[in-house]
């Protein structure tokens, strides 16, 4: 089976010098239009699970656009003098499967939206217990038909 390395990073502004600054024109107030969908997904998995986001009204930027750093497929930067930004990698994008496209775009929103923390534990199958898990453990994330459900219950209603 081929494996592919997805990878998250957590970055606030304070922490993100090898980054280039967030630009923010006039335009990038917007949702990317392509996140939409998955937006719209999440804000009704959250619904069914009793948590009510409206993403609209978080005043949240989203981007996809190439993340220089290798093996990267989203971030998110938050900073409480200014809004949340999700960027997507373009060339992930470009090639990931709905449900791989989903599984980071919903792992970034745990940050931004959620305020969740990474979740690094795994069961003894080597699988990872959150798509809250960094990436850099070696557990994997089953993320399909089958363990969507528990991924997206655990998603919504874990507590730290
Ligand atoms: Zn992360």
């Amino acid at each position: 089976m081929k494996k592919i390395l997805v990878m998250f990073t957590l970055v606030t502004l304070l922490f993100s010098s090898c980054y280039p600054d967030p630009q923010i024109g006039n335009d990038g107030a917007q949702t990317n239009i392509s996140l939409d969908k998955f937006y719209a997904d999440f804000e009704y998995e959250a619904s069914l699970r009793g948590v009510d986001i409206n993403i609209e009204n978080l005043d949240l930027i989203s981007r996809i656009e190439e993340i220089e750093e290798e093996g990267v497929a989203g971030t998110c930067h938050f900073n409480s003098h200014q809004s949340n930004i999700v960027t997507i990698d373009q060339s992930f994008w470009n090639s990931a499967s709905s449900n791989q496209k989903e599984m980071v775009v919903f792992h970034e929103l745990g940050h931004c939206v959620l305020g969740r923390d990474h979740r690094e534990e795994e069961n003894n199958e080597n699988a990872c217990l959150s798509i809250m898990n960094s990436g850099t453990t070696g557990c994997q994330i089953f993320y399909n038909e089958t363990n969507r459900e528990y991924y997206l219950d655990e998603l919504f209603t874990y507590s730290e």
